[in-house]
This record gives structure tokens, sequence and C-alpha cells, in this order.
């Protein structure tokens, strides 16, 4: 009989994940599921590929979705279970246990992987180049807000600027007269 890593005193029900036909064992009161990855990837194989979802949110729009901040304890094995982000766009972070490959969702994260169109690919979410990725997408983000604190009410024009460079076949060119005007001494 499995607890649930979050709520501790509640037992873990079989119980099928969102809309689909995916088992897992589900937390009655917090919501939470125990997702077990090699059921995961027996259900992704006999569902076939992922019909990319048109409607996926790009914001984090994170709904009445749980994240469960302090470190959870795997209900298998007992070993803390290690949490991984899946997207620069959503805080939520999903925890894994290594040993197990045993993955808990807290109440609403199935759905939200479903509005990010990543309900397929959960299992890539936890690998290096996925977790490597997230996080230079991460560091051009926080580089991006640092431009718009520093720009202020300029940064709108100054990105449609760098746009407009960006697709200009002379765009170098431009860059270096109005780069020059600035640093000529006059
Ligand atoms: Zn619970
Ligand atoms: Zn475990």
């Amino acid at each position: 009989m499995s607890r649930c890593p979050s709520c501790a005193d509640r037992t873990l029900d079989p119980i099928r994940l969102g809309d689909s036909d995916l088992p897992a064992l589900g937390c009655s009161s917090c919501g939470g599921a125990l997702l077990s990855l090699v059921g995961y990837r027996d259900w992704r194989d006999r569902t076939g590929a992922d019909a990319v979802d048109a409607t996926a949110v790009a914001s984090e729009d994170a709904g009445d979705v749980s994240d469960t901040q302090s470190a959870l304890r795997c209900p298998k094995c007992s070993a803390f279970m290690t949490k991984y982000r899946f997207s620069a766009e959503a805080r939520n972070q999903i925890d894994l246990c290594n040993h197990c490959d045993e993955v808990w969702l807290d109440h609403g994260e199935w759905e939200l992987l479903g509005r990010f169109a990543l309900s397929k690919q959960l299992a890539t979410v936890f690998t290096r180049p996925w977790q490597h990725r997230l996080r230079s997408e991460e560091a051009k983000q926080r580089a991006e807000t640092r431009w718009r604190d520093t720009l202020g009410e300029d940064y709108a024009r100054a990105r449609e600027m760098r746009t407009w460079l960006a697709g200009h076949p002379k765009g170098k060119e431009l860059l270096a007269y109005l780069y020059l005007s600035q640093t000529e001494k006059s």
C-alpha cells in the first residue's frame, strides 16, 4: 500500500490520469498522482505520437494547479524525489524518483503538461538535453528582463528595431552606422 508523498496519512488508489486511460495511483485528498514511467512509456507507445495541441498555452496560466514546494519522498522506496521544471514558462516542478522511475504529479499538473503539449513527452522532460535547453531559455529570458528594466519605456521600440534589423539584408551595416553615430567624436 503506497502512501501519498504529499499528505502522508493517505493511501494511493488506482486511477486513470485525467481523461486518458493511463493508469496511475491517485490521492483522493490532494488530487496528486503517482505515475510509473514504465507504464507511461507503454501508454505513449500504445496511443501513438503526440497530436500537437495548437491550443497549448505559451504563458503561464496555472489556474488551480498545485505545486508542492517541499521535498517529497518516493512512496515506493522512501528516497527523496528530484524536482524538474518542464517549461521555461511554467513555474511548476514535477517530482521524479530516480531509483524507481516513479513520477509524482500534483493536482492539475497532468492537465498543465497537456496545455504545454507535453503529455507525450513526459519522459523526455527529465533528460539532460531537455533540462539544458530549459536553462538556456531561462537565461535568455532573464537577460531580456534585464534589458527591459534598463531600457524602460524604450524597450518596445528597441525590440521592434531589433526585429527589423534581424530580418534586414543590410542589418549589420545599418547597425554599424547607428553604432558609429553614437561612438564617433563629433
Ligand atoms: Zn495526497
Ligand atoms: Zn523510489
